[in-house]
This record gives C-alpha cells, sequence and structure tokens, in this order.
C-alpha cells in the first residue's frame, strides 16, 4: 500500500507543477539540531529573532505534526530565462514574479486534498518558508541535492534556483536514499565572490553578513556603514554565490506562469525606481517578495546604493 501512494503522490507532485519530489523519513534532526544553536549562538541571525523561536519544532517534525511518519520534499524551479535591465538596481531571480507563498501555499492544499481523497483522513501540514523547518535538510535526506558551501540546495541535474517547500504527513510512505555525496569538492567560487565574506568554512552562511538580510530582513533604518560599496548593486536580495556556482550551468528557465516576472522589474531603470510613488508601488509590487521590504526599505536600499 505504501508503495502505491507513494507512486501516486510523485505523480501528483508533478502534475501540479513541482520539479522534484522526494521522501523521508520523520524523525529527530540531532546532528542539525548542535548546528542551529551554534549558529544562533553566534548571532548569525542577526535581528531575525524569529528564527530563535520553535527551536524544539524545527529540528523534530513529530512536533509539529503528531504522529508524523514522513516529510515529503517539493522543488519547483524559478530560474528566470528574462533578465533586468543590466544598468538598473539589481533584484534577487526569486523575487521577479508573484510571491512564491502564495503560488506554493495553492499547490501545496491541493496535494494533500489529493493525498487525503486516495489515503483517506490522514493528518499533515504544509510549510514553505514561513515556518519552522529545516528545509535543505530534508531535501538532503530525500534524495535531491546536497547543500553547498554557499548555504543552497544543489541538485547535481539542475542546479540551486529552486524553492523549497515541504509537507509532514502521519502517512507511512516508501523513502529516498539520502544524498550522500558533496560535489562541491575544492571549488570555492562562491565564498570568493561573496562581497560580504558572508560565506564560511564548514557551510556556515553568516546571515547577519548577507546582503539579503539587509535589504531585506533589515528592518531598521540604517545598513551599517561598514556596508558601504559593497553591495554590488543589489537593491533586493543578491544572487552572486548562485551565479558564480558551476552546478547552476544546469539550471533551465522555469514554467510556472505565476512566476512571469512583473515588467517592472525588468524594465525599471535607476531614475524609474527614484521616481517610485508608495502609491504606485503598492500598485505594482503587491503581490510580489518586494513588499516584504515595503516601500520604505526599498526606498532606504536604493539610497544606500546611491551613497558615497
Ligand atoms: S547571497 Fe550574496 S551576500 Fe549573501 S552569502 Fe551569497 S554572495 Fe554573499
Ligand atoms: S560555488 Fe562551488 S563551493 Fe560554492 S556551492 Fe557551488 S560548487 Fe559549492
Amino acid at each position: 500500500m505504501k508503495e502505491q501512494f507513494t507512486r501516486k503522490i510523485k505523480a501528483f507532485a508533478s502534475q501540479l507543477g513541482f520539479d522534484y519530489c522526494g521522501i523521508a523519513k520523520a524523525q529527530f534532526l540531532n546532528e542539525d539540531a548542535r548546528r542551529l544553536e551554534t549558529w544562533l549562538k553566534k548571532g548569525m541571525n542577526g535581528s531575525m529573532r524569529y528564527m530563535e523561536n520553535y527551536f524544539d519544532l524545527r529540528v523534530d517534525p513529530c512536533k509539529l505534526v503528531p504522529g508524523a511518519k514522513s516529510v515529503i520534499t517539493l522543488l519547483l524551479n524559478y530560474f528566470p530565462i528574462e533578465k533586468q535591465n543590466p544598468d538598473t538596481a539589481k533584484i534577487s531571480k526569486y523575487a521577479y514574479g508573484r510571491d512564491y507563498h502564495e503560488v506554493i501555499k495553492k499547490k501545496l492544499n491541493k496535494l494533500m486534498e489529493l493525498i487525503r481523497k486516495n489515503a483517506g483522513e490522514i493528518n499533515g501540514r504544509g510549510f514553505v518558508d514561513s515556518a519552522p523547518v529545516l528545509e535543505r535538510t530534508w531535501a538532503q535526506r530525500s534524495g535531491l541535492g546536497w547543500v553547498g558551501k554557499n548555504g543552497n540546495l544543489i541538485n547535481k541535474q539542475s542546479g540551486s534556483f529552486f524553492f523549497i517547500a515541504t509537507l509532514i504527513t502521519d502517512l507511512e510512505l516508501q523513502y529516498d536514499d539520502p544524498f550522500v555525496k558533496d560535489y562541491c569538492g575544492t571549488c570555492t567560487r562562491c565564498i570568493d565572490a561573496c562581497p560580504t565574506d558572508a560565506i564560511l568554512p564548514d557551510k556556515v552562511v553568516d546571515g547577519s553578513k548577507c546582503i539579503s538580510y539587509f535589504t531585506i530582513e533589515l528592518k531598521e533604518m540604517m545598513i551599517p556603514e561598514n556596508m558601504k560599496g559593497k553591495f554590488e548593486n543589489w537593491m533586493f536580495g543578491c544572487d552572486i554565490c548562485q551565479d558564480v556556482c558551476p552546478w547552476n550551468r544546469f539550471s533551465s528557465p522555469n514554467n510556472e506562469t505565476e512566476f512571469i516576472p512583473v515588467s517592472e522589474i525588468l524594465n525599471f531603470s535607476i531614475k524609474d525606481w527614484e521616481e517610485l510613488t508608495e502609491e504606485s508601488f503598492k500598485k505594482i509590487f503587491s503581490h510580489t517578495p518586494l513588499s516584504r521590504s515595503k516601500f520604505p526599505g526599498i526606498k532606504r536600499n536604493l539610497n544606500f546604493l546611491k551613497s558615497p
């Protein structure tokens, strides 16, 4: 029975547009608990205090879904074929189209509905980014790739431009073998290219030094002075450590219509960004990830890039 459910779930995932689906046994993540604790103790979460919450839940899926037996990991490609105007303020590729939380939540709800139709009233919860789940660990445990030195999950066939979603359920399934190899080898391209030295040895990324943190997560209106001149024109997020990764030569354009880029993201010049009003910002970007920074955050980032 569990073989049959597993086959069906993978087929449903593919019908819903997910590019990869892997399944791991739900269990306490011992090693990750230790790594996360050290990372938090060193303050690498910066002012992202929410990362300190729900520690127990993050490392134990059974605390998130009582009786959890399986963790289903789903990857959705967001690599765009379109490019931004090269002279403008840069925006991370994941933010070109509609907010992925909205897009993926819909797919997860549909997947849950299809599983229930087949397996009956099982318990399960879907997560995307917004909840205490160590997605990359689960993806690795489900055989979907390895965690690179830049902290991203890398799939050997397709690279790292993926959103990762997780569905934890009390349904017993057939488990994939974990991905045990690490194909980073002696490469250090991401470490060498990171302009703020945020990538440390042992696959530790100091979130409090990352451009994505400063441009998206930091709520204060001032970006620290010692970061001046280091952002390489990134206004929202940063893709440098993924763009230089040799495994991303295998990235192919996504097929998700919801991720078709907002034309202003591709075409706005610096002048257009400067002249943008709050009203227009809300009208154009309210359903994109840019809304997370809000209008004052975008203006702050723009001013920081411009200031000498
Ligand atoms: S996203 Fe940019 S700043 Fe952050 S670790 Fe990667 S290269 Fe460094
Ligand atoms: S750039 Fe090199 S070291 Fe960094 S994640 Fe990619 S393969 Fe690994």
